[in-house]
């Protein structure tokens, strides 16, 4: 079966149902145009709203300049897109909704209600009523023959033909909620330059002991400092909150320095993290208070009267220092402020809550359309930029989503003018 979408005014494809699709078709609606948005799963909006299920963190309310620092080496081509739409217009335009948000005691901005189902329901109607077309079951398959879309359907191939395309397929996580990264290939066979998609704010493996596995997978690793040392002596330093799991570590402590971890691992096929463990404690402190007579207490109960370890850090001392560290005072207080842990890799690109990678900024002009596919433009994760979590990455997915749904505009314009 075929079915072409040609119509005036012209019918503008929007091919992915996430947070920068949605976003491009509502831009595009909103200017008077046919919008056509297609998606393979049966309904739009499902990563956003797992997202949601964990707390909905929107954006972040940090000042313009540091905010724009999250996004590492893609930050001067972000901060060409957060010109159209910053967090001050993404919070504006959440309230247009009927949504109220709140900025949490992080500087992370919230819906008041912490879910994304209200948000999505509100802003999938205000589309329907723009005019704005849903097809759900629309996988994309790249282009036939005749350079239309191609769709794979419940009713069998569509061909689409349309006067400018969006593309927002997003990166290459969570597979099973649609982006898949399958579009990869289709647009490196076109000349469009990607590069690997990656995991980014994942999880590390790490080589526990079976004892520790067995007890302790699952649990939290509350109030700890972790250190990263970089090639060129720079350290970072982040504080916060992480969970062992049975392969390793992760959490929201450890997606902040996935990056450089997942960089070193790269690069030297390890990266070693350090754990201050009792962060509130001088190294003199617990040096000292660990050098007093134990009266013949246990090296666990000294660690937890005198260091204020909980049973999962106590474990760590035992996991990660030898016999010798732990026997003298000094050493097993430096071991409890830098506790040795040597991640071996990452979780894969499935389990990751987003991904690095994707198509360069060399192949987009600056309103994020393709130069090897004049009419065909990117936006949302599949951009090769990474940020952090605390609402950096749908920021980004908005405000890219925007700035190619500005671009489509200006395109067809300049299309239009008299030869
Ligand atoms: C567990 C989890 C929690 C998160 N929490 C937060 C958070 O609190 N704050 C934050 O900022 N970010 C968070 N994120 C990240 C955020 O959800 C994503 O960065 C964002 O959804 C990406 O938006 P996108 O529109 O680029 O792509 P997606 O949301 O992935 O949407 C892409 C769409 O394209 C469709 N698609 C893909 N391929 C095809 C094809 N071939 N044909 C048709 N359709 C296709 C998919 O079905 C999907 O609907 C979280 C992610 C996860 C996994």
């Amino acid at each position: 079966m075929s079915s072409n979408l040609v119509s005036d005014p012209p019918v503008i494809a929007v091919i992915g149902g996430g947070p920068a699709g949605l976003m491009a078709a509502e831009r595009l609606a909103q200017a008077g145009l046919s919008v056509a948005l297609f998606d393979a799963m049966p309904s739009v909006g499902r990563k956003f709203l797992l997202a949601g299920i964990g707390g909905m963190n929107i954006t972040h309310s940090e000042a313009a300049d540091a905010f724009v620092e999250r996004y590492r080496e893609a930050a001067p081509w972000v901060d060409q897109w957060l010109q159209q739409l910053n967090s001050t217009d993404l919070r504006e335009w959440i309230h247009g909704l009927g949504i109220a948000t709140f900025v949490g005691s992080s500087g992370r901005v919230f819906p008041t209600d912490m879910k994304a189902a209200p948000l999505l329901r509100a802003w999938l109607k205000r589309l329907r009523k723009t005019g704005v077309t849903l097809h759900t079951r629309h996988r994309w398959l790249g282009w036939d023959t005749q350079q239309q879309l191609l769709f794979a359907t419940p009713d069998g191939p569509k061909h689409v033909q349309a006067s400018a395309v969006v593309l927002a397929l997003g990166g290459g996580s969570w597979a099973r909620l649609g982006s898949d990264g399958a579009w990869q290939p289709w647009l490196q066979e076109r000349g469009v330059a990607i590069r690997k998609l990656l995991p980014a704010n994942c999880g590390f493996n790490l080589d526990w002991s079976p004892h520790l596995r067995q007890h302790f997978a699952g649990q939290p690793l509350k109030q700890v400092i972790a250190r990263l040392h970089l090639s060129d002596g720079q350290t970072l330093e982040r504080r916060g909150e992480c969970v062992i799991t049975l392969e390793g570590i992760e959490g929201s402590l450890i997606y902040a320095l996935s990056a450089p971890l997942r960089d070193l691992i790269t690069a030297q096929g390890h990266a070693d993290l350090q754990l201050d463990l009792a962060p509130d404690r001088t190294q003199q402190q617990l040096a000292s208070s660990l050098a007093l007579p134990r009266n013949g207490k246990s090296l666990s109960a000294i660690l937890r009267k005198s260091a204020g370890l909980d049973s999962l850090k106590r474990a760590l001392v035992h996991e990660c220092l030898s016999t010798a560290q732990r026997a003298d005072p000094l050493q097993l207080a430096a071991g409890i402020k830098a506790l040795p842990l040597r991640l071996t890799g990452t979780r894969p690109l499935d389990e990751a809550i987003s991904s690095a990678g994707g198509v360069m900024r060399e192949a987009l002009d600056v309103q994020l359309m393709l130069k090897q596919l004049p009419g065909v433009f990117c936006a949302g994760e599949m951009l090769d930029w990474e940020a952090p979590t605390g609402g950096y990455l749908l920021t980004a997915c908005f405000a890219s989503g925007l700035v190619a749904a500005n671009g489509v505009l200006d395109w067809l314009n300049n299309q239009e003018l008299p030869e």
